[in-house]
């Protein structure tokens, strides 16, 4: 959980900016060129349009300077020319809309002028100072923006020389202003302005700043602004930032920033200057921020999702892990633990094994001792007193009992004896016919009812003959016991062959097997049954010779409930009739 939410945080704390930033000035830079590259051309347009503005009219100073009227009026002048002169000079200007439209002698005398009737009439104004008309006079035509002095009104003025007869005899000139050309650039998109070579803006569509001078320290490469031109003028009210096309502008609502292009105009004398709003770029850089900043912060949302996912997953992987390890550890303790009671178990049932045997040897040995201790004592004082027959009965008991405590030894060899190790095909019939043979004066004694359920064929398993008998007298015997004093004795005896095995079956109608006795009933030394009766030999010897045999014996009542009698069950392999 914590790394995808630092991930997140650093991605959003640090992409986010990130890539608005670098994405807004890609987008800035992009948009700026866009905007230099169309402030360019917008200005190449403006530059053209005062271009025809200024050459518009210059065809008629020209063509007045070859006017005979003119060349008559300069080599002769008479009050009724100049009167003549005057008329005709204010229709012309008139129809161009022109400021003036006069006529100088050689030595700057003004002989006519279009404004004669006029209160600021050019008439009789010596002119001669003014450059246009010294450079009219010495090359034939001049140019020069200048404030009126007469008039106080800006304009521009160009003048052409008046030759008679190869003499100059004065010079046109046309004055023209430039409010048309400023109407038609009106308040537009573009704040424009032209400059002199002093650096001052005369023409400009911000009414403001007609006459204030370029700021001194213009970063642009301006060869403009000689030192002291524009002395005592006031300066445009431009502000510096960063770039050097850059101008701040104050406005309402705080400063503006603007693209400043210029371009000079032919002849060196003019610049034209435009200022261009450079909103549009700071909008498309904010856009494009957003734009990037959103994406980056869709991206690590999107991202930390699936790793919100995957680490869940991945959580419960490792919970899914540990408690299957918490299992397995909790199954290896169980296991050694039931290994260590088990060992424990078998431990105490042993050494219980042992004290049960050691009891049972002893009460059946020490019986038969006593007995022939008091026999042999007995033998002495007969012998004494000459009673030689008494003596033969004693040693004859004496000799019995020994017999029967061979007869213990025995089974308890019985019991220690291994596998022969020739195991044969055995008849099952006939072993169930001789065990029957052999406990026949037992059955017939103790009146029990035998019914054996047995194959015509004889059926042949694995086996020994003489310990396969050895298995079913014991079962037998033990049938017999568990019905003593019952009402009904009867054993059942069945034999039958399914897959290849023979299951053979002693079933009684006795007590049956108590269920505490139940998984104890094949361990040596088990007996229920009195001392002297029995060793608990018999199932445990029975158990280990099947085994031996490579079949099984099992035990459990029958009906499953102890009360209906036992039934106890050998399932052995078949085999070959042997050749
Ligand atoms: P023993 O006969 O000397 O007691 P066994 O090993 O032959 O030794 O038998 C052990 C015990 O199994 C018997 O003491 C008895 O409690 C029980 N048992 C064996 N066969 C039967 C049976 N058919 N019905 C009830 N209990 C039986």
């Amino acid at each position: 959980m914590e790394r995808p939410r630092r991930l997140l945080l650093t991605a959003l704390l640090l992409g986010v900016p990130v890539a608005a930033a670098v994405a807004a000035g890609w987008a800035a830079s992009r948009a700026e060129a866009d905007l230099k590259e169309s402030a360019a051309a917008q200005l190449a347009l403006y530059n053209a349009n005062l271009r025809a503005e200024l050459e518009r009219h210059a065809a008629v100073p020209l063509a007045l300077a070859q006017d005979a009227e003119v060349k008559s009026l300069l080599s002769s002048p008479s009050p009724e020319r100049v009167e003549h002169m005057n008329r005709k000079l204010e229709d012309i200007a008139r129809a161009l809309d022109a400021l003036a439209l006069y006529v100088m002698d050689s030595k700057g005398q003004t002989i006519a002028a279009s404004n004669w009737k006029t209160a600021t009439s050019f008439v009789g104004e010596n002119f001669s100072y003014r450059p246009y008309f010294r450079k009219a006079l010495d090359q034939g035509e001049g140019h020069h923006f200048a404030l009126g002095t007469t008039s106080l009104v800006p304009g521009y003025y160009t003048a052409y020389r008046v030759l008679a007869e190869n003499r100059t005899v004065g010079a046109v000139v046309l004055k023209i202003g430039f409010d048309r050309l400023e109407r038609a650039w009106g308040p537009g998109q573009e704040k424009l302005l032209v400059t002199d070579r002093s650096g001052v803006a005369f023409i400009t569509n911000m009414p403001d700043w007609r006459y204030h001078a370029l700021p001194r320290r213009l970063p642009i490469d301006l060869p403009l602004v000689p030192e002291g031109t524009s002395e005592g003028l006031d300066v445009l009210p431009w502000a510096f930032g960063g770039a050097s096309d850059r101008i701040a502008l104050e406005e309402r609502g705080g400063p503006r920033s603007y693209l400043l292009t210029s371009v000079a105009m032919p002849g060196g004398d003019w610049t034209l200057h435009s200022l261009t709003s450079l909103a549009p770029v700071t909008v498309r850089a904010w856009v494009a921020g957003l734009l990037a900043a959103a994406l980056v912060a869709l991206g690590a949302l999107a991202a930390y999702a699936i790793a919100l996912r995957r680490s869940a997953l991945v959580e419960r992987l490792v919970m899914q892990e540990e408690s299957r390890m918490e299992l397995e550890r909790r199954v290896t303790a169980a296991k050694a633990d039931l290994r260590a009671a088990e060992n424990e178990l078998t431990q105490a049932a042993k050494l219980a094994a042992l004290g049960q045997m050691s009891a049972g040897i002893a009460h059946e040995i020490n019986q038969p001792l006593a007995a022939m201790r008091s026999f042999a004592d007995n033998a002495v004082v007969l012998l004494e007193r000459g009673r030689a027959d008494a003596v033969r009965s004693n040693l004859g008991e004496i000799a019995e009992l020994t017999d029967r405590m061979a007869a213990i030894t025995r089974q308890l060899k019985g019991f220690a004896r291994r596998a022969s190790g020739t195991l044969g095909p055995v008849s099952a019939n006939a072993a169930v016919t001789q065990a029957l043979l052999l406990l026949d004066s037992k059955l017939r004694r103790e009146d029990v009812t035998v019914e054996s359920d047995l194959p015509d064929t004889p059926v042949w398993v694995v086996g020994e003959d003489v310990r396969l008998q050895q298995v079913l007298v014991n079962l037998i015997g033990n049938a017999a016991d568990a019905m003593r004093g019952c009402p009904v004795r009867r054993v059942r005896i069945a034999l039958v062959v399914a897959d290849g095995e023979a299951l053979l079956s002693v079933a009684d109608s006795g007590t049956g097997i108590a269920e505490a006795a139940l998984p104890r009933l094949f361990v040596p030394f088990f007996t229920t049954k009195e001392a002297g009766e029995g060793l608990g030999l018999g199932l445990s010897i029975s158990h280990g010779i099947v085994e031996d045999f490579g079949g099984s014996l099992t035990a459990a009542n029958r009906n499953g409930l102890p009360g209906h009698g036992a039934v106890f069950t050998l399932r052995l392999k078949t085999t070959e009739q042997p050749a």
